[in-house]
């Protein structure tokens, strides 16, 4: 390097001069002369001092090398903050990651709908003004065997409405094993009030029993509700009442069951070899009289609340203001209705449905697959870590069987440093995955980094930009 302090000073060109500048010219038209403006003072803002202090070549300042700084500084800032990511978790249903992925049908019908006017609350029999229920309520009736339907934005809009429409100002009756909280603050008790409903906890966190709700009954009951215990598991001495016993108890007494179901599948999983969950239908023969799901958990589709049941309770919980406050939008409509379409033909549901799809793929496929790109990764890594393909253990996740866990393979990075270091490397890598064009999300466990490949489609955009990763020394 020559001694800079020999040169002349260096003088910065002028903003006029730059942003009439033949290399600004497409950066304005690109992202508007305000926001160049602001991104070219900035930028020789910066650059004042090291100017000043010759820190830097008369090349570094000219307009081209400073239109393309201010370019790249404007894309950062202009690029979108809904980014997709590589899901390595291990978790399916991710609730922070966007939960189910939709099929190509349903993302069709969302550009469809995006596109175009449509019927939406419109009957095109009779002309005449129509319910946005409608779209969907024969398939949903088909699929359940309710009596009625309706949907609103998700399942804990729908639980809001269904205690505000059903027990305002009365005791709804609660197992304590059932007070549960769902992951962001969502918790049964504070619904309940701000639902309008009085608490009335029965029996004890293990063991709740038949003679514990009818000893709760009384003139200010309005309901009794059942939530599936859907994020954690009670084991060891326990006892539950049956639904179809409880709804029972609950018609003797001329009060409704409700049904949280929480995931809610409408298919027995066990015919795809997973974990059994509790059907919306089995739910309404049992006798609930509304069941409430979310429609993207084990279901598959847009986040969405179904509420399903008896048709006198439906009608009054549509009745309800809230419902207007809360109802779903035309694109989860669309989706909504494609993705439950797919649940017409059980046989190939698991081909056309990414969640089950994603689900059901065998452990033996995934090793496969994380051996095949054990060597790119410990490239791309090098040398301080070992990496292997291994098998690993992964969960559905958004409250689906929080014990079970489905059997997956991973790519298992170890850092090659003494156990006091291995913490601070293993969050640098972490961190540098996230750094990625697509951020690649793993998972950290004992003292390694994995990347579960169960949810890895994608290799060959997973692969490219594997040469961008910046490992931490
Ligand atoms: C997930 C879940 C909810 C909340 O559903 P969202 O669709 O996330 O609003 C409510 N109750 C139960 C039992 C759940 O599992």
């Amino acid at each position: 390097m020559p001694a800079r302090s020999a040169s002349p000073a260096l003088r910065l060109p002028s903003i006029d001069s730059l942003l009439r500048h033949p290399a600004c010219l497409p950066l304005a038209e690109r992202f508007g002369r305000d926001a160049l403006l602001a991104s070219l003072r900035q930028l020789l803002d910066d650059l004042r001092e090291p100017v000043l202090s010759s820190q830097l070549d008369a090349v570094e300042i000219t307009p081209e090398v400073l239109a393309g700084r201010a370019g790249e500084r404007l894309a950062l800032q202009h690029r979108s903050h809904v980014r997709r990511v590589f899901n390595l978790t291990g978790t399916v249903l991710h609730t922070n990651l966007g939960r189910a992925l939709l099929p190509e049908e349903a993302i069709e019908a969302v550009q469809m709908a995006a596109r175009y006017p449509l019927n939406l609350e419109f009957d095109l029999q009779s002309g005449k003004r129509g319910d946005r229920d409608d779209l969907i309520e024969g398939l949903i009736r088909e699929l359940t065997g309710a009596e009625a339907v309706t949907v609103v934005n998700n399942n804990a809009a729908a639980v809001l409405l269904t205690l505000n429409s059903l027990g305002a100002r009365r005791e709804g009756i609660i197992s304590r094993g059932e007070l549960i909280e769902i992951g962001g603050a969502f918790r049964i008790p504070d619904i309940m009030a701000r639902a309008g409903v009085r608490l009335h906890e029965v029996g004890t966190t293990n063991r709740t029993h038949a003679r514990d709700y009818e000893a709760a009954i009384g003139p200010r009951s309005g309901l009794l509700m059942r939530v599936h215990a859907s994020n954690y598991a009670i084991e060891g001495f326990t006892a539950r009442v049956p639904t179809a016993e409880l709804a029972e108890l609950a018609h003797k007494h001329g009060l409704p069951l409700l049904e949280d179901l929480g995931s809610g599948s409408l298919l027995d999983l066990t015919r795809w070899g997973l974990p059994a969950e509790p059907t919306v239908r089995q739910a309404l023969i049992d006798g609930a009289d509304i069941v409430t799901f979310s429609g993207d958990k084990l279901l598959g589709g847009p986040q969405a609340g179904l509420i399903v049941g008896r048709k006198e309770l439906i009608a009054k919980i549509k009745k309800n203001p809230l419902k207007r406050a809360l109802r779903v939008d035309k694109l989860t409509l669309a989706a909504l209705e494609a993705v439950l379409g797919l649940y017409r033909n059980p046989d190939r549901l698991a081909e056309r449905l990414p969640s089950l799809r994603l689900l059901t793929r065998p452990q033996a496929d995934i090793l496969l697959q994380a051996e095949r790109l054990q060597p790119s990764l410990a490239q791309a890594v090098g040398d301080g870590w070992s990496v292997s393909a291994v098998a690993a253990l992964g969960m559905i996740g958004s409250g689906s069987q929080p014990v079970a866990r489905l059997p997956s393979a991973a790519l298992c990075l170890r850092p090659l440093v003494s156990k006091r270091l291995r913490g601070r490397q293993l969050l640098g890598l972490e961190a540098a995955l996230r750094q990625l064009t697509i951020p690649v999300l793993g998972r950290i466990d004992d003292d390694a980094l994995w990347l579960d490949l169960r949810q890895l489609d994608d290799e060959t955009a997973w692969l490219a930009q594997l040469d961008q990763l910046q490992v931490p020394g």
